[in-house]
């Protein structure tokens, strides 16, 4: 195998770390950048997360919100006009302090979330009850300066939406920070085909200037969790701070109430680390950029190719169908494809076109079926939409199998070891007390979940009475 070699990835269960980075290398997602921590999203990558974009903003429009665009700076002042905000974000800002040759009269911040400039718009724009809600969205780039970072999971600069919305009542506000957070929820489960758990980040794990974050946690295949959407709510701190009052009905001012919503390019992070496998990406149907690739057999012979692309272009009115005719083997293409996650492989060569038939192998579980060519457009979509609820089957089978319940410190330390993923346990909501348990296991707190489960009466680590059921894990 001198030059059409075989990418191999290092195996999972040996070193998941270096499958991730293997992975996210040979499907070409990403190439590393000079810039520490900043990636280069390629071109397969990229169309990824332009279909996740595509499915999710469908769904930020269909919920009655606009998309804008704010600028990318944010002065100094600015982001020091909201106490608790610029508390949590100081330590992690890049900073603008010169332009050309001149040193700025005051510093500029590369915007880390932009919480802040859309206060100062609200505070322009709001006046009156008739001009609430305001639902507006931006599809952008930020920047955290974060100490250690990978690919997607955590990088200095992502690519995100980040939705910011005002309204009249709290009450209003509390409505749409849930509301966005099904609709990550949404997005996650029916086209990531990543199930998730959703709940209320506690004290110590909202969002610096939240009242309330309310968060989508996933498991990854290794066990550990990953937070893959926030929604929060401000009630009307941000308001106040910035002073964003309109007058109501009866002509009296009022403070707007407020909520922000993110989610990002670390998506794609989880999509590779719930679905992937030793040999590389395993990518739902519904956001797959290459759905069905076509290897054609033999494609030297007379009339194959053009049997195959007449193929193609008849396919392609029910799916995202790609055609690999380089002069490289169809082994080596085998191997490409299953690298990329493609969902589908369907092999047409002479033989089968003398036959009327194609064969089709299915990333997921590499069951391969021979089919007539006229059922193609019925069979196709079938199998597209079976691998799909496949994926979801598998890693909801796989998080509940990675589920413990612990009573005690000891149940927990042996749970984590013996069986890593989320460990469901009570918590009396005392910080010290969720402190001791990220020391002591290097374990956080996910979330408070929706869906109670009594699974004890007291703290797990203190002993005390617990009314809450919090969700615990390793995260990324
Ligand atoms: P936040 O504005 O802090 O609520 O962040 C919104 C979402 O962005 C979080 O829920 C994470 O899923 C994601 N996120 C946070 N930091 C990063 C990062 N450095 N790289 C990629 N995604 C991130
Ligand atoms: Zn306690």
């Amino acid at each position: 195998m001198a030059k059409e070699f075989v990418k191999d990835v290092t195996s999972m269960d040996e070193d998941f770390a270096q499958w991730y980075t293997d992975v996210v290398l040979k499907a070409e997602l990403v190439d590393y950048s000079s810039v520490r921590g900043s990636m280069i999203i390629r071109p397969y990558g990229y169309a990824l997360w332009e279909n996740i974009q595509k499915a999710l903003d469908g769904e930020i429009k269909r919920t009655g919100h606009e998309n804008v665009y704010m600028p990318l700076f944010i002065p100094e002042s600015l982001l020091q006009k909201e106490k608790d905000h610029v508390e949590g974000f100081a330590p992690e800002v890049a900073w603008v302090t010169q332009g050309g040759d001149e040193k700025l009269a005051e510093r500029l911040v590369v915007r880390p979330t932009s919480e802040v400039l859309f206060a100062e718009h609200y505070k322009n724009i709001i006046h009156s009850y008739r001009d609430l809600p305001k639902l507006y969205n931006q599809w952008a780039n930020v920047v955290r300066w974060e100490k250690t970072t990978r690919p997607f999971l955590r990088t200095t600069e992502f690519l995100w939406q980040e939705g910011h919305t005002a309204h009249a009542t709290d009450e209003d506000a509390m409505e749409e920070t849930l509301r966005m957070l099904n609709v990550y929820a949404y997005i996650c489960e029916e086209f990531l085909a990543i199930p998730v758990v959703k709940g209320q980040k506690t004290e110590k794990e909202k969002f610096s200037g939240a009242k309330a974050t309310f968060t989508i946690e996933t498991l990854m295949h290794d066990g550990k969790a990953l937070q893959s959407g926030t929604s929060h709510h401000f009630g009307d701190g941000f308001a106040r701070a910035f002073g964003i009052q309109y007058s109501d009905k009866n002509g009296e001012l009022q403070y707007v109430h407020q909520t922000s919503w993110g989610f990002t390019t670390r998506i794609i992070g989880a999509i590779i680390m719930v679905h992937g496998d030793d040999r590389g990406l395993v990518i739902p149907p519904r956001i797959a950029p290459t759905q069905v690739m076509m290897v054609p057999i033999a494609q030297h012979k007379e009339g194959v190719l053009d049997y195959a692309y007449d193929l193609k272009e008849r396919l392609s009115s029910v799916a995202r169908v790609g055609i690999d005719a380089s002069d490289k083997k169809p082994g080596w293409k085998f191997n490409e494809y299953e690298m990329k996650g493609v969902p589908l492989r369907l092999e047409v060569g002479p033989k089968d076109i003398e036959n009327g038939q194609v064969i089709l192998a299915r990333r997921d579980t590499g069951e391969k079926v021979t089919v007539p060519v006229d059922e193609l457009e019925t069979r196709i979509p079938e199998l597209l939409e079976e691998i799909q609820s496949n994926l979801f089957n598998k890693a909801l089978n796989h998080r509940e199998e990675k589920t413990s319940v612990a009573r005690n410190l000891e149940e927990f330390g042996e749970k984590l070891e013996s069986n890593p993923g989320f460990i469901k346990a009570m918590w009396c909501e005392d910080q010290a007390c969720e402190d001791k348990i990220k020391e002591e296991f290097s374990a956080t707190s996910r979330c408070i979940p929706f869906e109670q489960e009594k699974v004890g009466d007291t703290c797990i680590c203190c002993g005390k009475p617990a009314e809450k059921m919090v969700y615990w894990a390793k995260a990324y």
